[in-house]
């Protein structure tokens, strides 16, 4: 059996500023570089992304595996045509020698979901389509999706089967690149197709209730699996849709497969149903910093154990965020939150001012807010460089585990009493080892503050006494009603319910 595999990964945010050029996809941090051909071979099956799964179970069947590339960029602004027409040139000139020379059995790619461009709203549905113009059905296309996906009709007719991530915190990656190449091999040793039934969700959700360790995500999740036992029924996602895209496919979705007709219907229609019926629950409002430092400090009066673990989530780099918001940093000093950490402004100058000053040193710096004065101003130093270090390091957490971190040079700093990393590279903070590799252990910290909206519960959830999503001033905005969108088309979660009180 000879299978080509791709992947070309971005989640974009329409709201921020940038683009995502070619060479964002170079070398993204906390993420493998660009591959091509047997590099791919060499670099991803160490990693926690899903072609890693995918390759290691094409293995075990003793496929013969033809790579075409693998490349992932940092959520930001769009993707630049120029960047998006070579990379998927590139994949679908390597496709289509293959298939001309005939002999190739499938493609699997390894995609997000959520990519736009400039010309192209629906990147991955523009990908699939010319994939699909050289190998027509019923050739076996098999993607993995991100759950973020926006999922559009044309994905789901161009590719013979999508199959999204079950969890958010994303601590099933590999496992559903191996899921997806399951299916793939499958269908090539059957000659069989699946039926499809794609059911679009009506309302958007916030990124920071999308999680699937708290209601209404994991009832919705559970009865997800439950449902996927149906006889006939061979696969079902739920994608909980990147609402800070700004297209006309933005939101949640339903995609289901199998030879039994009736039984997808039944099942899209029972979780449907239970989306409909949780809809007010995803829109719940989230405190201030303010208020959540406040928060936190009062339960530290009553179990000083901690840590308390607050998630900037407006400034979430694995959103669009920058990285580089000062608002929880100054909300901290306010409150006199000693012993508190943030992990992490991203700021090379300040990581690189840090490094030349020393351990010990005392640095008059201003931090934060450089890229987007418009979520308030830098906090002014003088800081004192507390720990120092080159930024790689290996991923532990359940997220990122393997993977090669680089996030160049990095600095732990301090301001009365408040404790603040500085990297060169922006990330979102899931990744405990970044503060192993400070001296840091997250266990024995009173507040830690992350710029994240939901991964960080993998690493963190079951080590806090309390965890507070709460509201900073930043790019990743939470109130989707105010985001003025001027494509997307369906409501935002408990919108209607709101105005029917109204
Ligand atoms: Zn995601």
């Amino acid at each position: 059996m000879k299978i080509a595999v791709a992947g070309f990964q971005h989640e974009t945010n329409s709201f921020v500023a940038g683009h995502a050029d070619f060479d964002a996809f170079q070398a993204p941090g906390g993420w493998p570089r660009f591959s091509r051909g047997n590099a791919v071979l060499d670099t991803l099956p160490d990693s926690a992304a899903p072609m890693s799964g995918a390759l290691r179970v094409a293995r075990a069947h003793g496929c013969r595996i033809e790579p075409l590339l693998w490349c992932i960029a940092l959520p930001s602004g769009p993707v630049d045509d120029s960047a998006f027409e070579r990379i998927a040139g590139d994949i679908e000139s390597g496709f289509a020698k293959l298939v001309a020379a005939g002999a190739l059995d499938g493609l699997y790619l390894d995609l997000h979901g959520a990519m736009v461009t400039s010309r192209h709203p629906d990147a991955e549905g523009e990908l699939l389509r010319r994939l699909r113009q050289i190998a027509p059905d019923p050739f076996p296309i098999v993607c993995s999706l991100d759950p973020h996906a926006n999922v559009s009709r044309a994905m789901v007719d161009h590719a013979t089967l999508l199959d999204a991530y079950r969890t958010y915190p994303h601590v099933d990656m590999a496992e559903t690149g191996g899921r997806a190449m399951e299916q793939l091999v499958a269908m090539i040793a059957s000659g069989a197709r699946p039926q499809k039934l794609f059911r679009p969700i009506p309302f958007l959700v916030p990124l920071d209730t999308q999680c699937t360790l708290t209601d209404p995500m994991r009832s919705l999740a559970d009865l997800r699996h439950d449902l996927a036992r149906t006889e006939g029924v061979d696969s079902i996602s739920q994608c909980f849709g990147f609402p800070l895209a700004d297209i006309s496919d933005t939101g949640p979705s339903l995609i289901l497969y199998g030879e039994n007709r009736d039984g997808l219907a039944q099942a899209a229609d029972r979780l449907e149903s239970a989306w409909l019926e949780s809809e007010h629950a995803f829109g719940r409002a989230l405190p201030t910093a303010k208020d959540a430092i406040a928060d936190a400090l009062a339960r530290l009066e009553t179990d000083p154990t901690g840590p308390v673990v607050i998630a900037d989530t407006q400034d979430n780099p694995g959103g669009g965020g920058t990285g580089d918001t000062a608002g929880m940093l100054r909300a901290l000093l306010e409150a006199n939150a000693s012993g508190a950490v943030l992990v992490h402004i991203a700021q090379p100058d300040a990581a690189r001012a840090a490094h030349e000053a020393g351990t010990g040193q005392s640095l008059d710096i201003s931090l934060g807010g450089q890229l987007t004065p418009e979520y308030g101003a830098p906090v002014s130093g003088p800081f004192r460089v507390g720990a120092l270090g080159d930024g790689r390091f290996v991923g532990v957490g359940p997220m990122y585990h393997g993977n090669q971190i680089d996030l160049g040079p990095v600095a732990l700093l301090e301001k009365n009493g408040v404790l603040v990393i500085v990297a060169s590279r922006k990330m979102q903070a899931s990744e405990p080892a970044l503060l192993h590799h400070l001296g840091l252990d997250p266990a024995r910290l009173p507040i830690l503050v992350v710029k994240s909206s939901v991964h960080f519960r993998g690493a963190y959830q079951d080590m806090a006494d309390a965890v507070i999503p709460a509201l900073a001033p930043g790019p990743v905005t939470a109130r989707l009603d105010t985001l003025g969108y001027r494509h997307a088309i369906r409501r935002v979660a408990g919108a209607a319910t709101e105005n029917e009180h109204a």
